[in-house]
């Protein structure tokens, strides 16, 4: 297993064009022994990405999947269906899809259940609000969005998940946790999961740059980083992924 994990979100971006250019510079990358770098992309782009990456080290991930298998379930992408592309990671539970799409807790735990199911990785998205942590609730927010994922899987099943805790406050904003504050959070994440916590990664997001990488990879509880903006602009990603070293 790799120490650090560095994972790319490209939210809704990307093009035919723009993703062959963006993979070839990251195929030439440097990429540390102990660093394992994957970029969770549209899925429309699968079929690209599949071919662009197969003999790189780069790993493919989803930004979401649905909690059912197959059928009339206009709009959604079932596990199946992302295996076939050789995905390895699923985000669920992105700030993003928890306020626009209405996502519950409940939920995100359904989708990170079916991530298992099928084989791959999830990447459980959790943080508080800028008025949550103003109301000194942060540990309360990210305790319940975590019993919610111990309801529905086993401290087995957690050994074999991903956590990130991305505050919503930094994403995209440029507004990063201070290492600090970081590490104090993901401490307390560790605390919750169970039997196998110590082997559980727990990357930080929001607004990782290539200016607070380092200092937040050194933090003894941050296993790796998840990163939007910067994974897009292939000199940011490359010193980001060689700050994980
Ligand atoms: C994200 O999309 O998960 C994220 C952390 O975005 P950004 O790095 O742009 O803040």
């Amino acid at each position: 297993m790799s120490d650090v994990l560095i994972l790319g979100n490209w939210k809704m971006n990307g093009s035919l064009a723009d993703n062959q250019a963006l993979l070839n510079d990251l195929s030439a990358v440097d990429i540390p022994a102990s660093v394992e770098v994957g970029i969770c992309a549209p899925y429309v782009y699968f079929s690209q990405l599949q071919t662009l990456l197969k003999s790189s080290q780069i790993s493919l991930g989803s930004q979401d999947i649905s909690v059912h298998l197959k059928g009339a379930y206009t709009g959604e992408i079932a596990g199946s269906m992302l295996q076939e592309f050789d995905c390895q990671y699923v985000i669920v539970g992105h700030s993003e899809r928890r306020e626009y799409h209405g996502e519950s807790n409940s939920l995100v735990a359904q989708k990170a259940l079916a991530a298992l199911q099928h084989g791959m990785t999830p990447i459980i998205c959790v943080g508080e609000t800028l008025e949550q942590r103003k109301a000194e609730r942060t540990l309360d927010v990210i305790q319940e969005q975590l019993a919610a994922i111990k309801t529905v899987l086993s401290d087995n099943e957690l050994a074999k998940c991903v956590i990130a805790y991305e505050p919503v406050w930094a994403i995209g904003t440029g507004l990063t946790a201070t290492p600090d504050q970081a590490q104090e959070v993901h401490v307390f994440i560790r605390q919750q999961l169970g039997e196998h916590a110590d082997s559980i990664k727990i990357l930080y997001g929001g607004s990782v740059s290539s200016s607070n990488a380092k200092k937040l990879f050194e933090q003894a509880d941050i296993n790796g980083g998840l990163v939007g903006g910067a994974s897009l602009k292939i000199a940011d990603f490359t010193s980001i992924i060689q700050q994980g070293n």
